[in-house]
This record gives C-alpha cells, sequence and structure tokens, in this order.
C-alpha cells in the first residue's frame, strides 16, 4: 500500500527532526563560537533595521508582551507558510511593524524605547542557529549581520555569560520550531473542517498581487486561533 503524506505532515516531520537537531547541538561547540564572535553592541541600532534584518519575528510570549505595549505595532510576519484555495495567506506569527525609512518602530534616536520588554530574539542578536542543512544534512551555526559591519567583535565574554546565551539561543530556536509546528498542525485541522488546500499557483498569483501594492487577507495563528487580518505592502 502506498502511504500518501500531505505537505503539512512533510513539513510537520522537517520541523521535528530540526528540533532534535537543535536540542542535540553540543553546548561545548556553541559556547565556544560565542566566546569566539565576542559580540558586543555599540549602539550603532543597524540591526533594529531592514538594512541588516529582515524582520523581527515574535514568539508567543512576547506578542502578549508587545500587546500590552502597543498591540497596533503588531503585523503578521512575512513569508507566509501556506495559501488556500480563495487566496487567503496564512502564517505562523507577528513580526514587528517597521516605520518608512526601515528602521523598527520602536527604535528612537538609535535607542530601543522598549528595551527591557525587547523580543527574544533582539536579546539574542546575532546568535542564532541557522536551520538550513548544509551538504551533510547537519544544522549549521550563522550569524545574522557580516561581522564587522556593525556592533564591536571579539570582546571577552566570560564562561558564564557564553553558557547563559547558549542556553537561550536553543529556548529561543526550539521555542520558534514548536510555534511553526503547532501552525502547521492549526492549519492542517483548520483545512480539513473547513474543506480548504493549500495550492501553490494560487499562492504565487496572489503573491504577485500583493507586490503590486493590493491588499490581501492573512491569517495568523496566535494563542490556538486563526486571527484574520488585511495586509498591504510597505
Ligand atoms: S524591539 Fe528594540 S531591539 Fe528589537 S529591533 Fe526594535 S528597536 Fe531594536
Amino acid at each position: 500500500m502506498i502511504t500518501v503524506t500531505s505537505p503539512i505532515e512533510k513539513q510537520l516531520k522537517i520541523i521535528s527532526k530540526e528540533i532534535e537537531d537543535v536540542q542535540d547541538y553540543p553546548m561545548g561547540k556553541l559556547r565556544d563560537i560565542i566566546k569566539e564572535v565576542g559580540f558586543e553592541c555599540d549602539f550603532c541600532a543597524r540591526c533594529c533595521t531592514r538594512e541588516f534584518n529582515d524582520h523581527v519575528f515574535l514568539l508567543t510570549a512576547d506578542v502578549i508582551r508587545i500587546q500590552e505595549i502597543a498591540s497596533d505595532y503588531l503585523e503578521p510576519a512575512p513569508y507566509y507558510e501556506l495559501c488556500d484555495q480563495h487566496g487567503r495567506f496564512y502564517v505562523s506569527g507577528y513580526a514587528l511593524k517597521v516605520k518608512e525609512d526601515g528602521s523598527c518602530i520602536f527604535l528612537n534616536e538609535r535607542r530601543c524605547a522598549i528595551y527591557e520588554q525587547r523580543p527574544i530574539i533582539c536579546r539574542l542578536y546575532p546568535y542564532m542557529l541557522h536551520r538550513e542543512p548544509d551538504e551533510d544534512g547537519n544544522i549549521d551555526w550563522r550569524q545574522i549581520a557580516g561581522p564587522g559591519q556593525h556592533g564591536c567583535y571579539h570582546t571577552e565574554i566570560s564562561d558564564e555569560e557564553s553558557e547563559d546565551i547558549a542556553l537561550q539561543i536553543k529556548s529561543y530556536e526550539t521555542g520558534y520550531l514548536k510555534q511553526v509546528a503547532e501552525f502547521f498542525r492549526k492549519a492542517e485541522e483548520y483545512f480539513k473542517k473547513n474543506s480548504l488546500r493549500h495550492i501553490q499557483g494560487v499562492y504565487d498569483r496572489e503573491m504577485r498581487k500583493f507586490n503590486k501594492g493590493e491588499e490581501i487577507t492573512v491569517f495568523v495563528l496566535f494563542n490556538g486561533e486563526f486571527i484574520e487580518h488585511r495586509a498591504k505592502k510597505q
């Protein structure tokens, strides 16, 4: 008997493997890389702009915090995962809005207006685990922005600090992947219940319209529910 795997099931398998990979990533290696990179913020604020970072993806805990500060500063994260046959998009989370000049909505005179409550990813930057496999199928380390283009590098990082950053990286990456997995599980349920299906051709067509300035409908998964939004390219 041939078992047919749906695109969503395929995605769930990939994510579950990625979660294992992140959890298995050797702590010692991660600590060494953090110490070697030795990043220190020099308040240039470049990492808070689109020039260096495409968008600030928010985990659910971030969204709850930001909703209390300024709920209208949230928008559906870009790179929507699915599109149904009616041309409505679905995405696994929110991102922070940006101003016309491409800087984060919370950036004010090169300072973060919500520094103590900033999103988890802003606390960890530029330390990230790259989730795309290399030629041997292993997840690899990367920094989001090129060294030397912002901030200071090769500064002294203590053992305790590198351990703490390494733990936070693993926690963030796992949290992110679990959020995406939850999105695919809920989407599968929602699509079945409402006789919907993902169609790549419709996705591409609607994305072309969006890129030309047309408004689209995007459902964002938040707290187990799909929340409807209208979105327009900035
Ligand atoms: S929330 Fe703060 S730290 Fe994060 S990108 Fe915006 S201004 Fe920068």
